[in-house]
């Protein structure tokens, strides 16, 4: 019997419809190459296993992993280890070769969840899809819009890199030992127009961090350091950071790093 543990965000899903629906917008199927952040007890492990030839789990929890190696289950391969810290696009890489689409999949532990969507990036040119379960405030955050006061700079990274969508709402009562927040379901998919070379993804970093740094603050304040390079209109100097579109930090991206 496992006992949950808080410091690795453990709250194990229970809910059948929810997992269904889960498993279902995955839509694992036989040549799929899946890797499964944060197994757990398998609520989500077990079902896709049904449908995959193989699925990757990658679990901090020593018991856990325990737990999966004795299960000696066809086709599973399971990597100790920290989700912050696992190269994913070395994993990536090492499936490239295969057909069928990559997908990286989870109920994410909370705790972590905006560094490890920042650290997945990296990965992102040889992902297909995310499916991810979140605390369902950080997915409000990620799928706003430009003028929303949700809108921060976890939404304009994330929607440079890629589409997104909230699909499925999920209530604590969902899970054991319950959570105290809500929770939601978020399909990431990679854009297929992301063209930022490296440099220019860094100076979105940058122009995208000193821009919501004081959030009421207007952009002439928080850009002055940029404003000469990127010629702000007299309507940007007096906007606030959560005015401005994805597409227009883009351009600012462009032109620092050129
Ligand atoms: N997938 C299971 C479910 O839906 O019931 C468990 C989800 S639970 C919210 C999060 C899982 O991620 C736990 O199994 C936990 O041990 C694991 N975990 C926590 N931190 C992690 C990390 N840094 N790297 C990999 N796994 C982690």
């Amino acid at each position: 019997m496992h006992r949950a543990r808080k410091r690795f965000g453990q709250n194990f899903l229970q809910d059948e419809g929810i997992i269904y629906s889960i498993v279902a917008l995955i839509n694992p199927s036989a040549d799929m190459q899946v890797i499964e952040i944060g197994p757990g007890l398998g609520a989500l492990t077990r079902p896709l296993l049904r449908n995959l030839d193989q699925l990757d789990l990658l679990e901090i929890d020593r018991d856990l992993v325990a737990y999966w190696n004795q299960q000696n289950l066809p086709g599973l391969t399971v990597i100790e280890g920290d989700a912050l810290q696992f190269d994913f696009l070395e994993w990536a890489q090492n499936k490239a070769n295969k057909k069928g689409l990559r997908k990286v999949v989870g109920n994410l532990p909370y705790n972590i969840s905006s560094p490890l969507l920042f650290h997945l990036v990296a990965a992102a040119k040889l992902i297909d899809e995310q499916v991810f379960m979140l605390q369902a405030e950080v997915v409000e955050r990620m799928v706003a819009n430009a003028g929303s006061s949700d809108f921060s700079r976890l939404s304009v990274m994330l929607q440079a890199r890629y589409d997104m969508e909230l699909v499925l709402e999920v209530p604590p009562e969902a899970f054991d030992p319950k959570p105290k927040v809500n929770s939601a379901v978020v399909r990431m998919i990679p854009r297929q127009d992301f063209n930022l070379s490296d440099a220019q993804w860094s100076s979105l970093e940058k122009v995208v961090a000193a821009a919501f740094a004081q959030r009421r603050k207007m952009l002439r304040t928080n850009l002055q350091a940029f404003s000469e390079r990127l010629k702000l209109t007299e309507l940007e100097l007096k906007a606030r950071a959560q005015d401005i579109s994805v597409e227009r930090y883009i351009e600012w991206a462009k032109v620092l790093a050129s």
